[in-house]
């Protein structure tokens, strides 16, 4: 839909769509903005354009329109207390990671909250009305903005304050008359400086007219009134009108304070303790004439390193000022918003990764390492994590439990990307050598295969500038990965099925057949549980069909069968297999505790990625950083068998979805979305609560047994532990401990080999004076092994060790300067040579060794007297001892 044309249409009809009882009252005038000819509602006769064209734009800086001065975690206090007293339910804020939404992975604004997604449709579920939230809101599109602009954060607090017009909530007058008695009453800013601008806001295949809100220039909120559904011309009204006001916290904050950015009163005592360290006076008047000029040159410009050209030139500053004063503040700005978006991500259970929205976390933290590092910053990490949290907890409490949490991923993290930089900077410095600078594509595979982030490139300086499109094409890429496919079958007009497994579920049953196609049966009843949450298919009989697979399609299950297929109309005996499905229940309980049990064990990140679950074997995929110790898989498999022998009460309800969301909060979601308005909660006492549609023991004693059989690190981030429960986790162990009894026996024998071969050789060492004393006089033949040509000795027998070869070539070399000895031996997956030649023997140790070791595949030295060598091409050992043999008898 055209949003221009929805403007046009309702900008002619100002009564009707914009013209709210506050603006007859008070007495504001409608105008159109002299040079974008927007229409606009001001108090102030004099005024003839519109706040982004008008002189008086981001005149707050340096002086600000009321004599209050509120920091962000005073300013939502003054929000929420002057919203509270006018009959608002103040809630807390939704997590950043929004798991109650398939085609998002974070929280973008505060509307996203309260929508649930069922089917095409957006419903809207409020947990009171009218209410409003500070509601933390992630977005990477405009990172290269983050640091530079003054106002542009990657996390920042959308103040939502959001009704339905019903006999608790309000409509476009009460809105409009609220948001402007907050700004003058709560905040002081006098009523001429306020603006209001007409626009319209579409989206989801609804729309409607919105009052943005101006204090000199600055947006701080915008008042959206979702009222119609269709094409324009043909829309109706919306059952369900909505508003939906969202206003940037961080902006109050500054228009209070008039700092030259955002960020010097938005992250409490980080940003001086930054400065600190730095050296920098942000109080200066440059800076507040600098960064006016960046505000205003926003709009004017579309590259970003454009404004900043144009501010540098128009304050005047030298290329000096900006390396000293600028480029600092800008990283150090960076480091606060980076890290304190880390903070909300981590909290929330998100882990960075090279997947899904991990993507956009594992890119800020690296941008922070990068920019610590060019700058050349002593900072420790976990205090101004401290820092931010003791600053935040007021607001939000809940990030003071997950601090440490916060602090281990981010060490393990970072720790991930040392360890990466000599590969990164390999690959870094062969494109130094390049003529032209790599294109955004080119930066784009290097970042998703092999880490590079841009920051570091520059940090490296092969590039002089991250291009500004690179975080929005980065973001696009992975925004679009969330989506899911559907099926489609020929199942219009079938009724949805009765599913008797979410009922007295018996394992034989009466139905009738509703439609056949293919080798695909529908019933108009079932008790064959459909694929779905991981859990795999019931097996059974249809009539005289075998029943192979059942899968869920909408409401209706179809099943795929085996044999002769029944017809339609017809009335058929179902049995389902019930052991199969027993195995299959237990394992699926058992998921759930194992799940709950990770958590425990290692950390408040651990999720639910995926899971499945057959008769005979299971997996859960669990979000985790590193692989798993054997301590750990053995804690967790503790923690799991110690609920199962708990014999825990297993309860299932149907919860409204809301109801179960803030009585339980998003932890419910560890399978995935409900896209139901009943949401069936399992719950294991209070260890692990989850909605979920599978089937589950009545007890956990049941189980009687979960052994975890392997554990691999699938992905980043992911650790998949395969596991099996009852039955199977029985005869598991009984084959575990066979194998154990075999591997017993088979060590036992090794080790007699072993203490055999080592009395050989000790024997050999106790005949070595006898030897020597044979050799010495001349005598020639084989003795113990060792061929003997006048003084000259060979020996490849693995009765002698490297011990034995340089004592005894040694003492003989020594003893007889006529002689020399050269032998074989094995040693690990190398075949090793040592030789000794005695000064008057006529051969030489170095080439002999060199010699045999080239045949060896490897390589060999030493001087004339003594040489070793070796190499690992075990297939040409016989060619070696025969050389070997030629060359020191020959
Ligand atoms: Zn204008
Ligand atoms: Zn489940």
């Amino acid at each position: 839909m055209d949003k221009r044309e929805i403007l046009r249409e309702f900008s002619s009809d100002p009564e009707r769509y914009y013209q709210v009882k506050l603006f007859e009252e008070q007495g504001f005038i409608r105008k159109s903005c002299s040079k974008c000819k927007r229409f606009f509602w001001t108090l102030d006769s004099r005024r003839e354009m519109c706040p982004d064209d008008s002189d008086d734009t981001y005149s707050f800086i340096g002086d600000p329109p009321t004599s209050k001065r509120f920091d962000y975690t005073q300013s939502w206090k003054e929000v929420e207390s002057f919203f509270v007293k006018n009959g608002h339910t103040s809630v807390s804020r939704y997590p950043v990671v929004c798991r109650w939404r398939d085609d998002l992975y974070f929280t973008i604004a505060s509307i996203v909250d309260f929508q649930r997604v069922m089917g095409s449709k957006v419903v809207f579920e409020f947990p009171a009305n009218p209410l409003v939230v500070p509601q933390t809101c992630l977005r990477f599109k405009d990172l290269e903005n983050v640091g530079v602009t003054g106002r542009h954060f990657s996390s920042f607090c959308m103040i939502g304050q959001h009704s339905i017009p019903n006999s608790e909530g309000y409509w476009k007058d009460q809105c409009v008359d609220l948001d402007f008695r907050l700004l003058t009453d709560q905040f002081g800013i006098k009523k001429e400086e306020i603006v209001f601008v007409e626009d319209v806001w579409a989206g989801g295949g609804s729309f409607g007219s919105s009052l943005e809100y101006f204090v000199r220039g600055l947006e701080l909120g915008n008042a959206v009134f979702t009222e119609f559904q269709g094409e324009l011309g043909k829309h109706t009204i919306l059952d369900q009108k909505i508003i939906d006001m969202g206003a940037g916290l961080e902006r109050f904050a500054w228009i209070t304070n008039g700092t030259p950015t955002a960020y010097d009163c938005c992250f409490g005592p980080i940003t001086n303790h930054l400065f600190e360290k730095v050296g920098i006076d942000s109080d200066s008047q440059l800076l507040k004439k600098y960064f006016t000029e960046i505000a205003k040159g926003i709009e004017n410009f579309e590259d970003l390193m454009d404004v900043r050209k144009h501010a540098v030139k128009n304050t005047g500053l030298k290329d000096e000022q900006v390396n000293r004063i600028i480029a600092p503040l800008e990283g150090l700005y960076l480091i606060a918003d980076h890290l304190r978006t880390l903070i909300f991500a981590v909290s929330d259970g998100a882990l960075p990764s090279n997947v899904g929205g991990g993507y956009n976390l594992r890119m800020i933290l690296r941008r922070v390492i990068a920019t610590i590092n060019r700058m050349n910053l002593k900072l420790d990490l976990d205090e101004l994590i401290d820092l931010h949290i003791d600053y935040l907890k007021d607001t939000y409490p809940e990030l003071n439990s997950s601090r440490e949490d916060v602090k281990s991923i981010l060490k393990i993290e970072s720790g991930r990307y040392e360890e990466s930089k000599t590969r990164m900077e390999k690959i870094a410095n062969r494109l130094k050598g390049r003529e032209k600078p790599p294109s955004v594509d080119e930066l784009i595979t290097m970042y998703e295969s092999d880490g590079i982030t841009p920051d570091y490139l520059k940090e490296l300086k092969v590039i002089s500038e991250i291009p500004s499109t690179f975080y929005s094409k980065l973001s696009d890429l992975h925004q679009s990965e969330k989506k899911k496919d559907i099926e489609k079958l020929p199942l219009e007009g079938i009724p949805e099925t009765e599913m008797l497994f979410y009922g007295e579920d018996p394992m034989k049953f009466e139905a009738k057949v509703l439609k056949v196609f293919d080798d695909y049966v529908v019933l108009d009843r079932t008790s064959f549980y459909a694929r779905g949450g991981g859990q795999e298919p019931d097996h059974g009989i249809i009539g005289d069909s075998k029943v192979i697979d059942v899968n869920k399609h909408g409401g209706v299950v179809v099943h795929q069968v085996k044999g002769a297929i029944p017809k339609e109309g017809e009335t058929v005996n179902c049995t389902v297999d019930a052991v199969r499905r027993q195995n299959i229940t237990k394992n699926h309980t058992s998921t759930h505790i194992l799940n709950s049990s990770s958590r425990n064990v290692l950390g408040s990140w651990v999720w639910q990625h995926s899971a499945f679950k057959e008769a005979d074997h299971a997996r859960l995929d669990i979000t985790h950083h590193s692989p798993l110790s054997e301590k750990e898989i053995s804690e967790i498999e503790k923690t799991a068998n110690s609920v199962v022998q708990k014999n825990m009460n297993v309860a299932i309800e149907n919860y409204d979805r809301g109801t179960a969301e803030q009585q339980y909060g998003f932890k419910i979601y560890q399978g995935g979305v409900v896209p139901v308005k009943s949401v069936r909660i399992v719950s294991i006492e209070d260890f692990d609560i989850e909605a979920c549609g599978g089937t589950h023991v009545k007890k956990t004693g049941e189980i009687d047994l979960i052994k975890i059989t392997k554990t691999k690190r699938i992905q980043d981030g992911v650790v998949r532990l395969e596991f099996v429960s009852g039955p199977t986790a029985f005869e598991f162990v009984k084959k575990q401990k066979e194998e154990q009894e075999k591997q017993k026996i088979l060590d036992v024998q090794k080790e007699q080999i072993e203490k055999q071969r080592e009395e050989r050789k000790q024997k050999a060492r106790e005949k070595m004076p006898e030897l020597l004393e044979k050799i010495v006089s001349g005598d020639s033949g084989v003795f113990e092994n060792i061929e003997v040509k006048e003084r000259l000795c060979f020996t490849a027998s693995d009765q002698y060790d490297e011990f034995f070869h340089i004592n005894f070539g040694k003492k003989l070399v020594n003893q007889d300067p006529k002689s020399a000895f050269c032998g074989i031996f094995e040693s690990g997956p190398t075949i090793r040579i040592i030789v000794y030649c005695g000064e008057q023997s006529g051969k030489k140790a170095g080439e002999i060794a060199r010699e045999i070791a080239g045949i060896l595949g490897g390589s060999g030295g030493g001087d004339s007297k003594f040489a070793q060598g070796g190499g690992k091409d075990t297939s040409k050992k016989e060619q070696a001892i025969n050389k070997a043999k030629l060359m020191i008898l020959g």
